[in-house]
């Protein structure tokens, strides 16, 4: 009889555990594929109970999915890169106001959708990369994007596609600066300075500098962490080895930076536990894992970045501009960089 009712006690604890379990969720769609995330995820379950349901695609696939599941979507959370994807995606009207005074104090004004419907999770920064055997810091030290049309650097600049996200990015802020006047004329400039057809990714730019198939190179400053991991293998880490990083406009407006950031949507159903996973994602702990996996900035300034980046310096100037207007100018930009020949 008493070890019935122990039984049955127990199996009303297991139903209830598991109804409490089930009921605390958050559903994740993510454009990043780390599988170092997924031990961020199982901390998080640890410390708050909240069972975390990943969707991971590419960005566009995420977004696209989104629009159409609309209000019945199961998302509560999206996860993308570059703020251009998350401005998209609050035009849209899928975003709600993440309410979280947490959030607010340790995430700048300037790395948040206009009424937080979306955040920065780190920072990762559109740098120029010169061989070290080549050039160095003090003859360089100067530069800045804007410089970058001038004859000097004919046939000597590596840089991508114009149907990368990072690059439309980097003219619209210069856009919303400068005009379009201005920034067309600089594009015009740029492009003849391309010391071949844009290919690949930021990480074959940064080899063509090691290479000394172009002189500098424009890419994402995590890359060069990544190369140097050795994650990439022999090669890349060599080609590391030979490049350094210049943070560009210095003595002007500030390097060019952009975001992996999130947002909850508006069909979200748990939208608590959507607050508090952004929360833990910006904990010092979350943080930490996360820049020492991708080579990010951190956005929590309390956490540093990987050794692996923090070596090319971290007192640089950033651009303080509103990472939103990289979305409001992202047509502007794409026609713009249509208009010059940028390919
Ligand atoms: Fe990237």
């Amino acid at each position: 009889m008493k070890l019935k009712n122990t039984f049955s006690l127990g199996l009303i604890f297991f139903l209830f555990s598991n109804y409490v379990f089930l009921d605390k969720e958050v559903n994740v769609y993510t454009s990043r594929h780390y599988d170092s995330d997924a031990k961020l995820y199982e901390d998080f379950t640890k410390e708050s109970g909240i069972k975390v349901n990943i969707i991971s695609a590419r960005g566009k696939a995420l977004i696209e999915r989104l629009r159409s599941e609309g209000e019945n979507s199961p998302a509560d959370i999206l996860i993308t890169v570059d703020s251009g994807n998350l401005w998209k995606v609050q035009d849209y009207g899928l975003f709600r106001s993440i309410k979280s005074s947490l959030i607010n104090s340790v995430v700048p004004k300037n790395y948040r959708g206009e009424n937080d419907e979306w955040i920065a999770l780190a920072k990762r920064a559109r740098v120029i990369f010169y061989n070290k055997n080549k050039y160095s810091y003090e003859d360089l030290k100067k530069l800045s994007y804007e410089d970058l049309d001038s004859r000097e650097w004919q046939n000597k600049l590596a840089i991508r596609s114009s149907n990368n996200l990072y690059n439309q990015s980097l003219v619209a802020s210069l856009i919303s600066r400068y005009g379009e006047k201005y920034t067309e004329n600089w594009a015009k400039g740029l492009v003849k300075n391309f010391a071949r057809k844009p290919q690949g990714n930021d990480r074959a730019q940064i080899i063509a500098v090691a290479n000394n198939e172009a002189d500098l190179a424009i890419a994402n400053s995590y890359y060069l962490g990544l190369m140097l991991s050795g994650k990439k293998g022999e090669k890349q880490l060599s080609a590391g080895k030979k490049v350094n990083i210049l943070f560009p406009s210095q003595e002007k407006n500030g390097a060019h930076i952009n975001i992996s950031g999130a947002g909850i949507l508006k069909s979200a159903k748990n939208y608590e536990n959507a607050i508090k996973f952004l929360e833990f994602m910006i904990s010092e702990k979350a943080q930490k894992h996360l820049v020492e996996n991708t080579y990010e900035y951190p956005i929590n300034s309390k956490v540093k970045p990987s050794p692996l980046i923090a070596q090319f310096g971290l007192k640089f100037k950033e651009d303080s501009i509103k990472v939103s207007e990289f979305g409001k100018y992202n047509s502007a930009a794409l026609k713009l960089m249509d208009r010059v020949g940028w390919q």
